[in-house]
């Protein structure tokens, strides 16, 4: 199956097993914000609390937070957000289709990109084992073509967007011929720059009322409460405050389901570090969180560092962790080394000292920080694209089937345990429930009876529950059951005074947790 088809059967999945809702459905919903349904939102705690855990429970010197989402308009003035959160903006006249001019720029370049790997791909079929990947790619007439019309487009992209050259970002468009996927014509307005805020007033009165923005991240809060923090924490460089919360951002251009919203999540963490060991951090927290998504195992073949050759404002390095989702390589985390910049502007906006006294040198100055800051919705997509299969299996009586699973981590499955009667007598769900009421502390079950075990053995996979047990007749004799598991559904007899251990060993956050340490580098 192509792979756009797979991810809109994946949507239509999400929908239909109450994990992700279009926002406002009934009034025909509300562009690229999305609401997280029954099992969504259990999905999401996990993954929350696997970030969360990571943080707080491993690191002695991390702490966390939840500040406002109003804040001080001032905070966006010192930031730099006022005035340069901005997206280069371009229509094209015919379609009237809105797009980033940069989004634009990059596609294309994605498309020379895919032509050199597609003229590596046939030659290594062509040559067979003796293909030396390396030679063909200085020596090929195409490639080097190719290439070279990649690095030229490259370099003249990266210029224009640093020096924030709208005249030349558009010329740029025309001279590479490139067309509206709508339209196909090239009748494009000049671009202009759109910044990304939302507004909104607080106060009663038109007067007294002040315009204030919805925070487009979480990092600002984390700074203005850097004082508060280090002071009651009584907290030593290095050392670091984490946040999950909501932001928001006008997108120009919101595609892809939830990997580009107007409302989000993030989960970021920023390292307060002594001038001068930035680079150090740096590459350690690219190491740290680099291992902590490929401990979920998803395919460590999916992941790629993307370093930034255009920084924004605030940044001295910057690197994104990308992930392969249906529509190719994409930014889910970015982990940015950020100097004093943002520390240093709130002192000057607020007046207030913002420093850190190192009782070791008798000196104070403002800390540097190195920032990682995931997307809590893009890594949800990452994980259900990984784990959404449609598979072809065989029935017991031979005869071929289909079944959706949603091969999850078990330790983020909404649901650990099916607890399934084999039927609804002789003492069998009796039996069930009280097996639920001595696991529900421990794990999130779910008691089902309706339908035949095989139907409610598909829903179970199409959620992702990792464990099914079926109480049947032979329960009553031997207190055994049979334990169903959904990747393998291989099927084992085992005693019900076993099962808290058998589930927990791969369903506690600590079995994630501790996998962590033994990634390699
Ligand atoms: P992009 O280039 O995709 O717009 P960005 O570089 O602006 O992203 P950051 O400002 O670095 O993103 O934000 C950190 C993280 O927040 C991103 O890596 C991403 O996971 C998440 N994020 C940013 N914008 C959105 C959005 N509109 N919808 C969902 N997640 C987002």
């Amino acid at each position: 199956m192509a792979k756009e088809d797979v991810f809109k059967n994946l949507i239509a999945h999400c929908k239909e097993y109450g994990f992700i809702f279009q926002s406002s459905e009934i009034y025909d919903g509300l562009s690229a914000v999305y609401d997280y349904g029954q099992n969504g939102v259990e999905l999401k705690n996990n993954i929350k609390k696997y970030w969360w855990d990571s943080m707080i429970l491993l690191n002695e010197n991390v702490v966390g937070l939840d500040s406002a989402i109003f804040m001080h308009p001032k905070t966006w003035k010192a930031s730099g957000h006022v005035d340069a959160f901005n997206d280069p903006l371009i229509d094209n006249k015919d379609s009237k289709k809105r797009y980033r001019a940069d989004d634009l720029i990059e596609e294309h370049l994605e498309k020379l990109e895919a032509k050199i790997e597609k003229e590596v791909e046939k030659a290594r079929k062509r040559f067979g084992d003796s293909f030396d990947e390396k030679l063909f790619r200085e020596t090929n007439t195409r490639v080097i073509a190719n290439k070279e019309k990649y690095d030229e487009l490259d370099r003249r992209f990266v210029k224009a967007m640093n020096n924030n050259d709208l005249a030349d970002l558009k010329q740029i468009i025309l001279d590479y011929e490139i067309v509206c996927p709508i339209s196909g014509t090239r009748n494009w307005t000049d671009v202009r720059q759109f910044n990304l805020m939302f507004a909104t007033e607080m106060g009663s009165t038109a007067e007294g009322s002040m315009k204030i923005f919805l925070r487009p991240e979480t990092a600002q809060g984390i700074f203005v409460n850097y004082i508060n923090v280090q002071k009651t924490g009584r907290m030593k460089l290095p050392f670091g405050i984490a946040q999950i919360g909501k932001a928001f951002r006008n997108e120009i251009v919101a595609r892809q389901f939830i990997f580009r919203m107007r409302e989000f999540e993030q989960m970021e963490m920023q390292y307060f570090i002594k001038p001068g060991t930035e680079e150090e951090w740096f590459e350690y927290w690219k190491n740290v969180r680099m291992k902590w998504h490929k401990a979920l195992g998803l395919g460590d073949e999916n992941y790629r560092f993307f370093d930034h050759e255009k920084l924004a404002h605030y940044a001295r390095a910057a690197t994104d962790i990308e992930f392969k989702f249906p529509f190719g390589f994409r930014e889910v985390e970015g982990i940015h080394s950020r100097t004093d910049f943002d520390l240093g502007q709130h002192q000057k906006f607020s007046g207030k000292k913002l420093q850190y006294f190192d009782p070791e040198t008798n000196e104070s100055f403002v800390p540097y920080v190195v920032e990682t800051s995931l997307g809590l919705d893009r890594i949800f997509l990452q994980i259900i694209s990984a784990a959404f299969h449609e598979e072809e299996i065989k029935k017991e009586n031979g005869e071929a089937d289909t079944r959706v699973v949603f091969k999850l981590p078990p330790v983020l499955a909404p649901v650990k345990l099916a607890i399934l009667p084999l039927v609804k007598k002789d003492g069998l769900p009796e039996i069930s429930r009280k097996i639920m009421n001595d696991l529900k502390y421990d794990f999130n079950c779910q008691y089902e009876e309706k339908d035949s075990i095989g139907r409610r053995y598909r829903r179970q996979d199409a959620i992702g529950t990792p464990y099914c047990i079926t109480i049947d007749h032979q329960t009553t004799e031997d207190n055994t059951v049979t334990i169903r598991y959904r990747d393998s559904m291989e099927q084992d007899r085992v005693r019900v005074d076993k099962l808290r251990s058998i589930i927990a060993d791969k369903v506690d956050m600590s079995s994630l947790l501790k996998k962590l340490d033994k990634i390699e580098d």
